[in-house]
Parts: C-alpha cells; structure tokens; sequence
C-alpha cells in the first residue's frame, strides 16, 4: 500500500481514485466495454496491462463509470480511465535507516519516513 493514497493492488498496479500533484503521468489509460455483465475487474485488467506497458506501477484518478445507451434499454456500456504513474514504492532498495518510506502527500515523492520536510518539493511532513 501507499502512504497517503488510498486504493487497493489489482493485478500488480495500485488503483487509486485520488489524484496526485507533480507526479508525471505517463499514459493515460482507457478501457471500454459494451457487454452489460461487464465485470469490473476485466476493465481494471486492462488498465493495469496499459499502466505495466509504460513501465508504471500505479493508477491515480482511476474512475469508472456505466453508460445507458438511450438507443437501447438493454445495452449499457462500460468506461473505465486513469492516469498511469510510476510512484517509488517502499522496498528492500531504498528507504532511510530505519528501512522505510513514506510518500510526501503534496508531491507524491518518496521520502525518509524520519524527514522532516519533502525533498523533492520542501513541503513539510508531520
Ligand atoms: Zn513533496
């Protein structure tokens, strides 16, 4: 999980409904469905293949979203969109002393969770 992002890991990417300042998007990722019974998931699926694809492992303002289609009351269709970023996560490979990371919640860097301001962007962490 990811400090300051709420969301959950689908297919290795993290799903966030919430947007992130300063992180460069990588690409913008679309998936559309008309099947009625779409199930979420599959959707999720290929926004994680197209985030993977550009080399990101988390999506911010993910949004979906199911569309009546007035020609037809049986026919609904399925859109689902996010922005792909690729956010340093806490790992075995980077973190302060004590072995951790946290997210700097105005510019989304990693930063030491013993810091005391944002190195990326000065922003002060309490
Ligand atoms: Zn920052």
């Amino acid at each position: 999980m990811i400090p300051g992002l709420s969301g959950h890991v689908f297919d290795g990417v993290f799903f966030s409904e919430q947007g992130l300042l300063n992180v460069p998007v990588l690409v913008h990722c679309t998936a559309h469905s008309n099947i009625q019974n779409t199930n979420i998931d599959s959707l999720k699926r290929t926004l994680a293949a197209q985030a993977k694809a550009a080399g990101a492992n988390t999506i911010i303002n993910f949004k979906y979203a199911q569309r009546a289609n007035f020609m037809s009351m049986s026919s609904v269709s399925w859109d689902a969109t996010g922005d792909a970023v690729f956010l340093a996560v806490a790992d075995s490979a980077q973190g302060g002393a004590d072995g951790s990371e946290v997210f700097c919640p105005k510019c989304g860097g990693g930063v030491s969770s013993t810091a005391k301001f944002c190195r990326n962007c000065g922003n002060q962490l309490t």
